[in-house]
């Protein structure tokens, strides 16, 4: 799962440093082929449940799940969220980053700083002994300070030798609830945060997850191992 982890967070680096107004999401997506092909990986994504693609591309009001277009151009002032995964000999990783392209506003970075940094918390609160709420909490409580709110309709998740096991790992929660995380454990954990409130609907496409009152939404995740010297960052 390391080396898995290392491929996606490769390709999430090259693509953050190549993104640029006027590619269009598909450029996204022949670059995210193009660099698994390279380091002997496949798609997590592509087929799975039907998905088109090897790489979700969400941009502003979209929440998770964007599929990519070669009619879909990024524009000065977007943000765009990059959630990827790959599988390396039978084993899983996952991940996502938000990134703004161009000049974009002030509100925008401060909800891409808030949800990049509910993850840390996330993260941070992963150890042995600990329960599965005090990631929720840690997660939740970090981005209502901030006057954001975490979506309910899509939750983190286990991770191994398929792209989503048990447990479910919601980004809300009580602390000291739920179930207690031991070493050997790996998480995706993968905060979705919303500018406005945190509902969300599906668009006809089928897959498009947008915020139903058409604010911004932001998406960040690491899949992390617990240790018994805490959590180990596989897609760092
Ligand atoms: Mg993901
Ligand atoms: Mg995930």
């Amino acid at each position: 799962m390391r080396r898995a982890g290392s491929v996606v967070a490769g390709a999430l680096t090259m693509l953050r440093q190549n993104l640029s107004v006027g590619m269009t999401t598909q450029n996204i997506d022949d670059l995210a082929m193009s660099f698994l092909k390279k380091n002997n990986a496949k798609p997590a994504f592509l087929g799975y449940r039907g998905f088109p693609a090897s790489i979700c591309v969400s941009i502003n009001s979209e929440v998770v799940h964007g599929i990519p277009s070669s009619k879909r151009k990024i524009l000065d002032g977007d943000i765009v969220s990059l959630d990827f995964g790959c599988v390396v000999d039978g084993f899983y990783a996952d991940s996502a980053v938000t990134v703004p392209v161009g000049k974009v506003s002030d509100a925008a970075l401060k909800l891409i700083r808030v949800t990049e940094e509910s993850l840390e918390r996330g993260i941070w609160a992963a150890t042995a002994g600990n329960r599965l709420g005090d990631i929720g909490f840690a997660v939740q409580s970090h981005c209502e300070e901030a006057g954001f709110s975490v979506v309910r309709d899509f939750v983190g998740h286990g991770i191994g030798r398929s792209l989503h096991e048990e447990p479910q790992v919601p980004n809300y929660g009580k602390k000291g609830a739920g179930l207690r995380l031991v070493p050997g454990m790996v998480l995706a954990i993968e905060p979705m945060v919303n500018a406005g409130g945190h509902e969300v609907r599906i668009l006809e496409d089928e897959w498009t997850v947008v915020t139903l009152d058409g604010r911004l939404s932001a998406h960040f995740e690491h899949t992390i191992a617990i240790t018994s010297t805490g959590p180990e960052i596989l897609t760092r």
